[in-house]
């Protein structure tokens, strides 16, 4: 049992943090060593058990990621892009594998990642879901098959407490898209248009964000051409696929070299 990778999971509180706990808690291939929660959370130095609702269970809430880190195998982060960088230097100082589910990541993030992950291996993805990975191949694989004729549009939709748009998942489809067509997905990206846009230029990729109730997930990519479309879709009805897609990252991670890595390479994709 104590031989298991030991796992940390920041955000303790949220709708993933709590769904990666009970993920974790409930695997016979990993077991959890500590939380946390950023320093004055309601949540910090309780019961972990008492605050999620149920019976304690010993585990306290943290607040320094740094005494979580210590002794773990890896940390499982679905937080803010901002808290995501602190913790990415706090894992390669205490050299654990860094799972990534946060979003709304700018360039300048990545690029900070990217330094990290030369020294530890960091694993993101803007979904963890095995259906929207193997999404994000087919959809490269159509964008390579069919021309410029075919006009991408990617539509996303999501509860109404998520704070950015695109999401990650609608940016990793378009990529992909950009990818098999060959093109730089900046310089065509067309998102969420409003007023006279003028028509539709040829070759862009249009995004969309639909924001409402519960959903927890929803993405379409169609390619639309004079007479037919094709429309590649998932939904996503559990949050339980995106833990149970980190925790695996989190155990693939386990012995492999610095670097940074993504769902395809986790799944074999
Ligand atoms: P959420 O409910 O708002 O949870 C985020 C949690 O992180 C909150 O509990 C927040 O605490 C905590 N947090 C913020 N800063 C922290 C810090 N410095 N230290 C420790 N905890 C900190 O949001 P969510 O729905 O769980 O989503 C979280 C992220 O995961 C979003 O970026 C979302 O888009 C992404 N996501 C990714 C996937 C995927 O498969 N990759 C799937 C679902 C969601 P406070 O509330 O106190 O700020």
């Amino acid at each position: 049992m104590s031989n298991l990778p030991a796992i940390v999971i920041v955000g303790a509180s949220g709708r993933m943090g709590q769904m990666l706990i009970n993920t974790v808690l409930s695997s016979d291939k990993a077991r959890l060593v500590a939380v946390t929660e950023r320093a004055g959370h309601a949540w910090v130095g309780q019961d972990l058990g008492q605050m999620m609702g149920g019976s304690a269970n010993g585990v306290l809430v943290l607040d320094d990621p740094k005494v979580a880190f210590a002794g773990a195998d890896a940390v499982i982060d679905f937080t803010s892009p901002e808290a995501t960088l602190a913790h990415a230097a706090l894992a390669v100082d205490a050299g654990i594998v860094h799972v990534i589910g946060t979003t709304g990541m700018d360039k300048a993030h990545i690029s900070a990642l990217d330094r990290f992950a030369q020294q530890t291996p960091i694993i993101r993805a803007g979904n963890m879901s095995l259906g929207v990975n193997l999404l994000t191949k087919l959809t490269q694989k159509v964008a390579a098959a069919l021309d410029e004729d075919f006009d991408i549009e990617i539509t996303e939709a999501h509860h109404h407490h998520k704070v950015d748009a695109p999401s990650g998942t609608a940016l990793m489809l378009g990529q992909a898209a950009a990818d098999g067509r060959g093109v730089d997905l900046d310089a065509v990206s067309d998102r969420g248009r409003d007023g006279i846009t003028g028509a539709r230029t040829r070759g862009d990729i249009g995004f969309h964000a639909v924001r409402g109730g519960d959903i927890v997930g929803e993405h379409d990519v169609m390619f639309a051409a004079a007479g037919e479309r094709i429309v590649l879709r998932h939904m996503a009805t559990d949050r339980t696929i995106f833990a149970r897609g980190a925790l695996r990252a989190a155990l693939w991670g386990q012995g492999k070299k610095a670097g940074a890595y993504d769902m395809m390479d986790v799944l074999g994709l």
